[in-house]
């Protein structure tokens, strides 16, 4: 028969306080400094020491060599204390509001919170041991867990709850064993679905007021007032600018609440032509304009979105680029996929601005932006597009040399030209 010696006080609190500062520094790293995360996995370790410490009990009734009396009792009572303390932080971990599994490394389930019963909906003790990619069977996450869940799954509908909404990750933990923490963003996402309503109806209520003030102002003819004839220009300018705000912010907010796009043949030949166009129009002869097309291929997808996101790169090379400056349109292949590009001998963005660029109203410089007409909202919208397209937009750039702005799609997003075989 095996003998288990539970570690003597002494042992046992450098133990506890390891496994704490252990879980706390693993909970730091992994949830970027998140209460949730250090208590989670700091809980997590209790959990398992917990477990230890009673396993080690039951084996120690059966240990040959028994101490003496007095000292068996006062390390029997320091013991309760300890494993009473570890039973109250093994119950905050039950009554955490996030959703905590703990699995072992075939995925059957060994311990879970009172969460995870609400959101996930596993019963105990029937799920004690389960396969969790059976129990929650047919379900986003089964899906997403049979896949090897390698990044976090966000907003998906509770398989518990389908009213509510999470977020959730898989964390390697211990020997081979996985922590599953399903976060309740459901607050969170009804925030964004009021801000997103707020920007979509403010936006709307702009729409016809802004419309009707430059009508009139169109109506005024400069001449009947020479000398107001610079305040009605300005005045004409900035409604128009007022107008295109408007009408992005209510393109971004469709693009937001849209989860599919059409699946149109979008003919990138006629597409590049009018692009190439309307960079000729916008320079009016400033810059040197050269369209290299060698993919022979069309895009899988929504003609108009895809049209303003492409034309978008264009338009801004052209306004982020001095006269006599030299503008490419590429159109080529890349490994089985596409890649369109914009390259410009422009004025190029500073490194530290190119994680942020893509945010709304974001700009490197707000007066140049504004003078060369620009919403602020244009590579936000190329973002969703290609976003909805499942395509990635790549920047690079060098202040004073230029910038590329790239839009890479898949091969799922290709077909072959209209009349050739590849489809
Ligand atoms: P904007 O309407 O201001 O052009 P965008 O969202 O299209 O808004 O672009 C955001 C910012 O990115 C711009 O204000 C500009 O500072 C920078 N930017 C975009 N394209 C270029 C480019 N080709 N060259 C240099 N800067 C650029």
């Amino acid at each position: 028969m095996s003998t288990f010696r539970l570690p003597r006080l002494s042992l046992l609190v450098p133990l506890l306080a390891a496994a704490l500062a252990a879980g706390a520094l693993a909970g730091r790293a992994l949830f970027d400094d998140s209460w949730l995360g250090v208590s989670v996995i700091a809980v997590a370790q209790i959990v398992l020491l917990l477990s230890w410490i009673r396993h080690g009990q039951a084996t120690m009734m059966t240990a040959t060599a028994a101490p003496a009396p007095a000292t068996h009792d006062r390390f029997m009572t320091r013991t309760r204390r300890i494993a009473s303390s570890l039973r109250d932080l093994r119950s905050a971990a039950g009554n955490l509001p996030d959703a905590v599994v703990l699995l072992d490394n075939e995925q059957h389930v060994r311990w879970f919170n009172h969460a995870a019963e609400d959101l996930l909906g596993l019963r105990r003790p029937h799920d004690r041991g389960a396969d969790l990619h059976e129990r929650l069977h047919a379900s986003e996450l089964a899906g997403w867990l049979h896949e090897g869940a390698h990044e976090p799954l966000n907003d998906i509908a509770a398989p518990g709850r389908p009213d509510r909404h999470l977020n959730v990750t898989l964390l390697p933990f211990g020997r081979r064993q996985r922590l599953l923490l399903a976060r309740d963003i459901s607050d969170l996402t009804r925030l964004e679905q009021v801000r997103r309503d707020f920007v979509a109806n403010v936006s709307h209520e702009l729409r016809t007021p802004l419309t009707v003030i430059h009508g009139y102002l169109e109506l005024l003819d400069p001449e009947d007032v020479p000398e107001l004839a610079p305040v009605l220009g300005e005045m004409r300018a900035q409604s128009k600018r007022m107008g295109q705000i408007v009408e992005d912010l209510l393109t971004l907010s469709r693009l937001e609440t849209q989860e599919h796009v059409a699946d149109e043949r979008v003919g990138m030949a006629a597409l590049l032509a009018t692009l190439r166009k309307e960079a000729e129009a916008l320079s009016q002869g400033r810059h040197q304009i050269t369209l290299e097309s060698t993919a022979e291929a069309d895009l899988l997808g929504s003609p108009k979105d895809l049209h303003s996101a492409l034309s978008n790169l264009v338009s801004n090379a052209v306004r982020y680029t001095p006269v006599g400056g030299h503008i490419t349109i590429r159109w080529q292949r890349s490994g089985d996929g596409a890649v369109y590009s914009v390259t410009d001998t422009g004025f190029g963005i500073p490194a530290s601005h190119l994680a942020r660029l893509t945010e709304r109203f974001y700009r490197v410089s707000s007066s140049r932006s504004r003078d060369s007409g620009g919403t602020g909202l244009g590579l936000s919208i190329v973002k969703h597009v290609l976003n909805l397209h499942q395509a990635r937009l790549q920047i690079e750039s060098t202040p004073g040399q230029g910038s590329t702005f790239s839009c890479h799609f898949g091969r799922e997003r290709l077909l072959g030209p209209a009349g050739s075989d590849e489809s």
